[in-house]
């Protein structure tokens, strides 16, 4: 399960560009596209039950983040990011059932919200943060720094529930893994505004 993670945003620009840039360069993601099976199994459920409890404008508002989020996941760039992932990790496509991107949040017991989880059966779970949650994100930050915190936030939980599938609940190993992966993923990321970086080091840390 994923909880935090600091991602070292410093270290960031003094990585050096990885087997998956220098090969991204070379080669038209478009073409690359062709072989990805993974976005075809992304979809975005709902558990019934919580539909009802749910007001209107909630529900609105959390259509249009699951909408976000799986255009962010099934995003050409990353897909071909986590095809590199899987194969340098040896972790065979098929032990991926499918991807949901769950409609509302799910919370732990503790109170705690949480951004991903995966079963046995090869099935991997994304969660969004609670309504409430982001609107006092929104007052503080600016629409467009929280837009790229959900996608973030969501690609990282990819990251980390795949990993899962092979370290199992190696829970160090597996969040190591993702900081590193999800490092190398950002690196590549076009970040337009110059607060993201804030955004991603405020929001990994918590
Ligand atoms: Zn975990």
């Amino acid at each position: 399960m994923l909880r935090t993670y600091v991602t070292e945003i410093s270290k960031i620009q003094r990585v050096k560009a990885s087997g998956f840039l220098r090969k991204l360069v070379k080669m038209p993601i478009v073409k690359g596209m062709k072989n990805l099976k993974l976005p075809s199994k992304m979809r975005i459920t709902i558990r019934s039950r919580k539909f009802v409890r749910f007001s209107q404008k909630r529900t609105r508002f959390y259509t249009k983040y699951a909408t976000v989020i799986l255009k962010a996941l099934r995003n050409p760039l990353f897909q071909k990011f986590l095809d590199w992932m899987l194969k340098r990790e040896s972790i065979e496509e098929s032990m991926i059932t499918n991807v949901q991107v769950r409609l509302f949040p799910f919370r732990k017991k503790n109170g705690k919200g949480l951004a991903g989880r995966c079963n046995s059966r090869g099935e991997i779970l994304i969660y969004p943060k609670r309504l409430g949650f982001c609107r006092k994100l929104i007052r503080k930050c600016g629409k467009e720094n929280v837009y790229f915190y959900i996608k973030s936030r969501a690609k990282a939980a990819l990251i980390h529930e795949l990993l899962h599938l092979k370290y199992l609940d190696n829970e160090d190993k597996v969040r190591e893994l993702t900081r590193k992966y999800f490092n190398i993923f950002i690196q590549h990321q076009n970040t337009q505004n110059s607060n993201a970086y804030n955004v991603l080091k405020m929001l990994f840390t918590q």
